[in-house]
Parts: structure tokens; C-alpha cells; sequence
């Protein structure tokens, strides 16, 4: 087993070097180095086109999925080893894909064989981008109270309704979508899940301007959109639980914000480099406390997150620890930002100038707070914990 592991290794080590371009091979340092794939996506560079092409192909842009959905079909232990070397040469994740941090793990659960072949190797080999079709104006927290209509018509439905904060709405393909199938059952047992291109008719795209200037978020308006019924996911009106198991996923994935990015210095040397020291240690002994209690508790949360993941990979549900990793993750990504902050002092305010690099730290730091609201807010995912992982009374 050990030998088949290093013989593993070796294959992955050669593989990598031989087909992660050079330019692949440093931390994703902004918006415009991640790689969404989809069908209108325009690649930064060929290395960008060719790294996402070779690790789709290989299947390891969702490498632990099964092979006949185009997967990279890896256990766990190869899957960690993948990752190894890849964080060995700084080599950036070569798709960044709600397909495959959420929606792929509840079509492999719940969808059907036909959904599976459909849209499985696709989203694999980055050629769809998927948006997020859950909040409504008055459903973010109170998700199940969801509005928006599909009534049946015999093999389709008929969406209306609209949805808010839908991330990259304008530049998603598909939508995975909660909509409610029946108005007069208890709120949770009227929801089902469904899948549609957005460019089907009947469909409106607005982004909303935020105060940064960005517009990463969109309304998303239906007026009589034609779903066909083979594009519902799992059973009609039992899309709540389909909701859940996805949003364990997507917790999972926003809790790694708390994780430091390959390659990215350690706070400890950005001080010293900035501040300065004396003999290795750093000359501001209070944020010298802080970046070393900050240091302690990444490492801690890094390997909480590592024996997770095994334990996934043996069979164990991630459930409402997910919330958990959630809510740690993101204020862990908060402090480190606050960090960053103290560091750099007066310049880290600054908000546009070559020098500031337009301001990216700034808003780097001010976007770590919508990490703790995207996904289930920090005050909903503590409840969780108060009430599964816990118990206290509800
Ligand atoms: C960066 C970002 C990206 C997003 N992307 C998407 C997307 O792609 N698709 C999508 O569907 N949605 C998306 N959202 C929306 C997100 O899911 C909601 O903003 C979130 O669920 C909170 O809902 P809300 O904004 O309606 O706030 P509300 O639910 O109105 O909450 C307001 C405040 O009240 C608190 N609160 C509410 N209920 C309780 C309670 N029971 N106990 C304690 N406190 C409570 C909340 O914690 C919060 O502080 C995104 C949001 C952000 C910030």
C-alpha cells in the first residue's frame, strides 16, 4: 500500500511538472487570476486555457469524483497527496466552480443517472458556470421561506418570482434553483430543486452596485420561465433537504478562506519585512502576541479541517460541523485581515493609487466580512452548532 503511494506520488510529481504551465505556479492574487470556466469565460492567458484543459481532461479539477463523471476517481490518501504536490509548486487550483464545490455533490447524491451524465463531466472540464439561485428579499436567513412559484403544466413548469444577491449571476450558465412547488404545505415541505439554462426565455439579470464599485452580486427576475420537468432534481417538493446537504458543501468551501493560500507569506515575515525587528523577533511586542496567537489557531484549525476531511473520505457525514468550520473559518480570515491592517497601518486604507495597488488590501479586508454572511450568516451557523452539535434547546 505505502509502495503503491509513492509510486502514486511519483506519477503526480512528474505529471505536474510536466503539464502545470509556469505561470500556473504562484498564489491567485486577485479576482482576474481565478479561472471560472463556463461558456463565455475569457481566460486571462493560454497557460490559464491550457492548465484548466490538462486538469479536466484529467479529471482532477474534482479529483476525488468517480471516473465515469469524468471525476479524477482518487481516494483519500491519493487525494491528499495531490494536493501536496500541488501546494509543493505553488500550483493555483486551475477551476474555480460552484458545480463543483456544491452543486456536483448533491447531483452525485441526489440527481438522477441521466442528470449525472449530463452535467457531471461538463462541469469537470469547466465548461459551465453555475449560479446560485437560494436568497430571496425575504428568504436569506429564513431560507425556507422562499417564494418564488414553478407551477406544474404537465411536463414543465412555470417559474415566476425573483431571487437577490445571486453571485455572478451575469456570468452564469445554468442556475441551480429552490423554487416552491406547493404554497400550502408547511414551508419547508414545498420546495423543490430545480436546473435551468439562463438564457431560457423570461429570464432577467440585474447586478447590484455595491459602494466598492464592483458588482459581483445580481437580481435575478422570472416571468413565466419554462422548466422541463426532467431538469427537477430528486423529488418533487423534498428540495429542502437537496438545500441543506448543498449548503454543507458550500460551508465546507467558504470555511477555507480560514486556511493561508498556498504559496502567501506568513504574517510573521510580511511584519518583520514592514515593521521591522531585532535579532528575528518582532520590535512590536503586542502584535508580535497576536500574529503568534493568530499563527496557533490557523495551524490548529488547518488540521481540524485535515482530519475532517479523512473522515469524510471514510464515510462520516460533515453535517452541521460544517457550520462550525464555517463560522471559525471566516473570523479566522477576519483577524488575519486585521492583521494585514495593523501591519501596514495609515497605507492599508488606501482606496485607489498605483502604490495601494488600487487599493486591494482594503478591499480584500472589507470583503472577508461578507465571508461570514455568504452561505448562512455567523449568527445562523452558531445556531446550528447551539442545536446539533451542541444540543441545547432550540
Ligand atoms: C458575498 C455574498 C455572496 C452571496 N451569494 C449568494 C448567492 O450566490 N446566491 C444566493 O442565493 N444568496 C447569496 N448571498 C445571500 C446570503 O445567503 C444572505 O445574505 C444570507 O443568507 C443572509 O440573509 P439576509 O441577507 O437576508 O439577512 P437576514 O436574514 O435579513 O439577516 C439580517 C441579520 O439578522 C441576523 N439573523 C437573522 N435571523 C436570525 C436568527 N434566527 N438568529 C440570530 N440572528 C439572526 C443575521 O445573522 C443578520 O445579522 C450572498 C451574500 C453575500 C454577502
Amino acid at each position: 500500500m505505502r509502495d503503491d503511494l509513492n509510486t502514486f506520488r511519483k506519477e503526480v510529481r512528474d505529471w505536474l511538472e510536466n503539464n502545470c504551465p509556469e505561470e500556473m505556479r504562484s498564489p491567485i492574487e486577485s479576482e482576474k487570476d481565478a479561472c471560472w470556466g463556463g461558456r463565455e469565460f475569457t481566460f486571462q492567458s493560454e497557460s490559464q486555457r491550457l492548465w484548466l484543459e490538462r486538469m479536466g481532461q484529467k479529471g482532477w479539477t474534482a479529483p476525488d469524483w468517480p471516473t465515469e463523471y469524468g471525476g479524477g476517481g482518487l481516494n483519500g490518501e491519493q487525494l491528499k497527496i495531490l494536493n501536496q504536490e500541488m501546494a509543493r509548486i505553488n500550483a493555483r487550483p486551475a477551476l474555480f466552480s460552484f458545480g463543483i464545490s456544491m452543486l456536483g455533490p448533491a447531483l452525485l447524491k441526489y440527481g438522477n443517472e441521466e442528470q449525472k451524465q449530463m452535467f457531471l463531466p461538463p462541469i469537470v472540464r469547466g465548461e459551465i458556470r453555475w449560479a446560485q439561485g437560494y436568497s430571496e428579499p425575504n428568504a436569506g436567513s429564513d431560507l425556507a421561506n422562499l417564494q418564488a412559484p414553478a407551477v406544474d403544466m404537465g411536463d414543465h413548469y412555470i417559474l415566476n418570482g425573483s431571487k437577490i444577491w445571486t453571485s455572478y449571476g451575469d456570468d452564469g450558465d445554468w442556475m441551480f434553483c429552490l423554487v416552491r412547488t406547493d404554497s400550502d404545505a408547511p414551508k419547508h415541505q414545498g420546495i423543490s430543486f430545480m436546473l435551468f439554462d439562463m438564457k431560457t426565455p423570461g429570464i432577467t439579470v440585474r447586478p447590484i452596485n455595491l459602494i466598492s464599485g464592483l458588482s459581483p452580486f445580481c437580481e435575478v427576475f422570472f416571468e413565466d420561465v419554462s422548466i422541463p420537468k426532467e431538469q427537477q432534481v430528486g423529488e418533487l417538493n423534498k428540495g429542502w433537504s437537496i438545500a441543506k446537504y448543498l449548503l454543507t458543501h458550500e460551508r465546507e468551501m467558504i470555511s477555507w478562506t480560514g486556511l493561508s493560500k498556498a504559496g502567501a507569506d506568513p504574517l510573521g515575515e510580511t511584519a518583520m519585512e514592514i515593521i521591522g525587528g531585532t535579532d528575528g523577533i518582532l520590535d512590536d511586542s503586542i502584535l508580535r502576541t497576536d500574529i503568534a496567537r493568530f499563527e496557533v489557531d490557523e495551524m490548529a484549525f488547518a488540521l481540524t479541517i485535515e482530519r475532517a476531511r479523512d473522515e469524510v473520505k471514510a464515510g462520516v457525514s460533515l453535517g452541521a460541523v460544517s457550520s462550525w468550520f464555517k463560522f471559525f473559518g471566516t473570523e479566522l480570515n477576519k483577524q488575519r485581515y486585521n492583521l494585514l491592517m495593523d501591519i501596514h497601518g495609515n497605507d492599508a486604507l488606501a482606496w485607489t493609487g498605483e502604490a495601494s495597488d488600487d487599493g486591494k488590501l482594503a478591499r480584500d479586508w472589507l470583503r472577508t466580512k461578507g465571508n461570514s454572511i455568504e452561505g448562512g450568516t455567523s449568527e445562523i451557523q452558531l445556531n446550528i452548532v447551539a442545536k446539533h452539535i451542541l444540543g441545547l434547546p432550540g
